[in-house]
């Protein structure tokens, strides 16, 4: 293997593994793209360099400057890391809901941390409209807008989707994800059908989502709720529009915990919620297609980030997870 020149070019390139357990459960072949192997151990490290590579590029990000985002954690990780690597400045809006290894993490990264009451997407206190009304107050800020900033899905269609299609020799046959941003499932997809039109792009929804019933009868609607983190969007943003989503299928958190647990135990592989239900999708969906299905999925970011909720069995209890 070469050398890596910098830090900043550690980002991407992942591996893609065959899942044996989803195999078998699928009739077919499932592989996960380890995400969790970028430096800040999730997808979303990804965005998170186009982004600041792109407000480079349009001269809205100067030597010195702030970035200011709004994120349920992974972004934030992600953008401050690209943040130091550059000599810019990380200020980060994130729910108080979200788990303590992620606030922790965005502290020692050295982000300053600005902590927002859970509020519906409508409420001004939502942490993506206190993210931007912070940056428009202070002087030299960015406002990553990562939900409707679609540097983030370009990241997926040049990177993410790029890499599927070589590490699968152009022999697979779906990819599914959820969506938080939407811009995986949307750049992921845009990149696949480039190759093959008849590559079948699936929505795997969590409940309290709202992207199920919009993709399956044009209504946004939710029902229910998830307690993952990262996943579950009420809105069409930016980086949704025109996705090309073929077929969608919702997920409860006991399924994805049930793959979470199996493959931890079995494969020894330690995921949050978002990969248990996305590997629970890619399932679905292979089984929809056909035996022998050749079905990708996103292995979104390492389970030790969540060693005080989902890998602890008190807040499990608590939260009726089995
Ligand atoms: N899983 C986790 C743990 C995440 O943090 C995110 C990002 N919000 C996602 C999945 C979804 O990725 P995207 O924003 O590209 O839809």
């Amino acid at each position: 293997m070469a050398i890596i020149p910098d830090t900043l070019s550690l980002i991407g390139n992942t591996p893609l593994v065959r899942l044996k357990g989803p195999s078998e459960a699928a009739g077919g072949e499932i592989f996960g793209k380890c995400e969790y192997a970028n430096p800040g151990a999730s997808v979303k490290d990804r965005a998170a360099l186009a982004i600041i590579e792109d407000a480079e590029e349009r001269g809205a990000l100067l030597p010195g400057g702030t970035i200011v985002e709004g994120t349920a954690g992974n972004t934030g990780i992600g953008l401050a890391l690209v943040a130091n690597a550059k000599g810019y400045r990380t200020v980060i809006v994130m729910p108080e809901t979200q788990s303590r290894e992620k606030m922790d993490t965005l502290r020692a990264l050295g982000a300053e941390l600005v902590l927002v009451p859970a509020a519906p997407y409508s409420s001004p206190c939502h942490f993506v409209h206190t993210s931007r009304r912070l940056a428009e107050e202070t002087p030299g800020a960015v406002w990553a807008n990562q939900f409707d900033n679609i540097a983030n899905r370009r990241a997926h269609i040049t990177g993410t989707a790029e890499e599927i299609w070589a590490q699968m020799d152009g022999r697979i046959d779906g990819f599914t994800c959820a969506a938080g941003t939407g811009g995986t499932l949307a750049g992921v997809g845009m990149g696949l059908k480039a190759h093959d039109e008849g590559i079948r792009i699936a929505l795997t929804d969590p409940h309290g989502a709202a992207l199920y019933e919009y993709y399956a009868c044009g209504e946004l609607k939710a029902e229910g709720s998830s307690v993952a983190e990262g996943i579950g969007q009420g809105r069409i943003t930016a980086n949704l529009e025109g996705a090309p989503v073929d077929t969608q299928f919702r997920v409860s958190d006991a399924e994805g915990y049930h793959w979470v647990r199996r493959l931890l135990d079995e494969e020894g592989l330690c995921l949050g919620l978002s990969s248990g239900i996305n590997v629970a999708g890619a399932i679905l969906l292979a089984r929809q297609i056909g035996p022998g299905a050749r079905v990708a999925t996103i292995l979104c970011d390492t389970g030790f980030r969540y060693l005080s909720t989902l890998h602890n069995p008190e807040w499990r209890a608590i939260k009726g997870l089995a």
